[in-house]
């Protein structure tokens, strides 16, 4: 009997994650698995009316919470392999041994005022997360909550960003977010070329420290700024590029969450890119 019930506890769970993941995709994007949700949930409701009582209070997702019908404020997938810390590989070039910290970088940054956007913005937002991921996320500069609270990516646009995180298996804790400029361009403005000329060194250095394996860029003006090309995201998205300054450091293009949000058709392209990341920093680390 107690095997059956460990068949019975395997089998829900396993029916609670593929609903999971069939949700949080569709969430992203990815289109045909509609059919799959609904094909899931009679399955799902047929097992619960069969189920012996439980020896736990664990609910139909197995993380205490219970799956919801619209796909909204579900838990990321769980159980994707999460990376290993940075693994030396013969595939990455050996940088230059880097003699600072990312607190050394950002005490250097002081109350800058090295541009003209000083004068409006209310916080520096530096960037924040894991100061050894192999994973960098990059976008143009702050919006209004990121200016107020002074960490990137906490919008509409933040929580698109956090859930495309969490889709590839990782969390936001352990990668890094930052911006091509750390103040706040007014109205939301793209960043001006002596703006970004500005305060990029700075992030060159938040990269050089942190040395990760692959950097996502959003959108145009990050990916421009960080590859030093005229090209734009359109012709760049959806292949890995050289980061000029270190070598190894692939890079690849993609949309601003923010773009996403205004253009929802083009979230399978991101999720597409997204997906190559996942690839490749697995490869690397095996
Ligand atoms: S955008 Fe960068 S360079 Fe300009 S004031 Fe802010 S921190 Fe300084």
């Amino acid at each position: 009997m107690a095997e059956c019930d460990n068949d019975q506890d395997e089998l829900r769970d396993l029916l609670a994650q593929a609903l999971e993941y069939a949700r949080y995709y569709r969430e992203l994007g990815v289109n045909g698995l509609e059919q799959a949700e609904k094909r899931l949930v009679p399955v799902m409701g047929r097992v619960e009316q069969t189920e012996m009582p439980r020896k736990s209070g664990k609910s139909a997702t197995g993380d205490g919470t219970s799956p919801t019908t619209d796909g909204r404020d579900i838990a990321p997938p769980p159980s994707l392999p999460l990376l290993p810390r940075k693994v030396e590989s013969d595939a990455v070039p050996a940088a230059p041994a880097v003699l600072e910290t990312l607190e050394e970088v950002r005490r250097d940054l002081g109350d800058c005022r090295r541009c003209k956007l000083w004068s409006t913005r209310t916080n520096i937002v530096f960037g924040e997360g894991d100061p050894q991921t192999q994973l960098m996320f990059i976008g143009e500069g702050p919006g209004a909550d990121e200016d107020l609270s002074g960490r990137p990516f906490v919008g509409r646009a933040g929580q698109l960003l956090t859930r495309m995180i969490e889709a590839i298996g990782l969390t936001r804790e352990q990668v890094y977010i930052a911006n091509v400029v750390k103040s706040r361009p007014p109205d939301n403005r793209t960043p001006e070329r002596d703006e970004v000329a500005a305060c990029i060194p700075f992030l060159f250095r938040q990269i050089a420290v942190i040395r990760p394996k692959v950097i996502v860029t959003l959108g145009n003006p990050a990916t421009q700024a960080i590859l030093e090309t005229t090209a734009g995201i359109t012709r760049l998205r959806g292949n890995f590029q050289d980061y000029p300054r270190i070598p190894g450091i692939r890079v690849m293009p993609t949309f601003h969450p923010a773009y996403l949000l205004r253009s929802p058709d083009k979230k399978r392209e991101a999720w597409e890119d997204l997906k190559m990341v996942r690839d490749l920093l697995n490869q690397l680390s095996s």
